[in-house]
């Protein structure tokens, strides 16, 4: 079964967002970790992660992903913002340990006047201290659009920073749709190019969720704009073929559109309808071979 939800607001905490998923036909949830601008994570509530995690078991919600503030940038020049996104990750990986693989996707940041290089080092050695800490969740680079100086615009960038890394045994990467696309990678296309090329560079194995957005800008833009399924550049076509590829259809899936929530609950029960009508293909296929 798809394995697809969407962004929520945690701001009612733990055990609403499991319901609403439920209510919207998600088995599983993307939230930010504190305010996405950054600042202070609420206390933790612990009678209501008790509650969520017995409410997650019953209802089949398996792995979610955290995802940090976007205003985090571990690839600064300045030793205090650096610093800054190092407390605050840690913060909320120690957080995560109340649930069971949960993944933290994060942005890698922008290198600012500094270089690729510069910036990829820096970030390399925070995810050095990170690792000394023991933390259990996986972490996730985003793949980025490419905007500014952003880092991760490239699955040679994302591969710079990983082998930087002392110990890359628990960082993975998150797709993002729209970032990909905005960032040059055919995906409408050319999807088993693009995929035949992140193996090559990253190998699949890294690949542990993907963001699904359509985009409000063409092939190659580095603009960012998320658009609604099938009502940006990328197309409802293209969402199709990756819900149903059998290097990407067992993978979580998490809309980051600009819905409500009645707007993500068609959203994902469209998408299931397409994978379920691939699977039914498929087991045709199958029977008549
Ligand atoms: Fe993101
Ligand atoms: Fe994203
Ligand atoms: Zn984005």
């Amino acid at each position: 079964m798809l394995r697809i939800g969407c962004h929520l607001s945690s701001a009612k905490g733990f055990l609403a967002m499991g319901k609403e998923a439920v209510g919207i036909g998600a088995n599983t949830f993307q939230f930010f970790t504190r305010n996405p601008r950054g600042g202070r994570a609420k206390a933790l509530d612990t009678e209501d992660i008790a509650a969520y995690l017995a409410f997650a078991e019953e209802h089949g919600i398996a792995q979610i992903l955290a995802h940090a503030p976007y205003t985090l940038n571990s690839c600064a020049k300045d030793e205090g913002l650096r610093q800054f996104a190092y407390d605050t990750m840690c913060d909320d990986l120690a957080r995560l340990g109340h649930f069971p693989n949960a993944m933290y996707n994060f942005h890698p940041g922008s290198h600012v006047k500094q270089g690729a290089k510069a910036g990829i080092a820096y970030l390399a050695e925070m995810l050095d201290r990170i690792n000394e800490k023991g933390f259990q969740a996986t972490i996730l680079l985003e793949t980025m659009a490419g905007k500014g100086t952003e880092i991760g615009r490239s699955f040679e960038e994302l591969r710079a920073i990983i082998d930087r890394v002392a110990d890359s045994s628990r960082i993975g990467v998150c797709m993002d749709t729209c970032h990909v696309f905005d960032g040059g990678y055919d995906i409408v296309n050319h999807l088993d190019q693009v995929l035949e090329e992140f193996e090559a560079v990253l190998g699949l194995s890294r690949l542990k969720a993907m963001h699904l957005n359509d985009s409000m800008n063409p092939l190659g833009s580095h603009k960012d704009r998320h658009a609604k399924i099938g009502e940006g550049n990328i197309g409802l076509g293209a969402f199709g073929a990756i819900v149903i590829h059998p290097k990407l259809r067992e993978l979580p899936f998490f809309l980051e559109t600009p819905n409500d929530l009645a707007g993500y609950q068609k959203e994902i029960a469209l998408l299931r309808q397409i994978a379920e009508a691939g699977q039914e293909g498929k087991a045709k296929e199958e029977k008549s071979s």
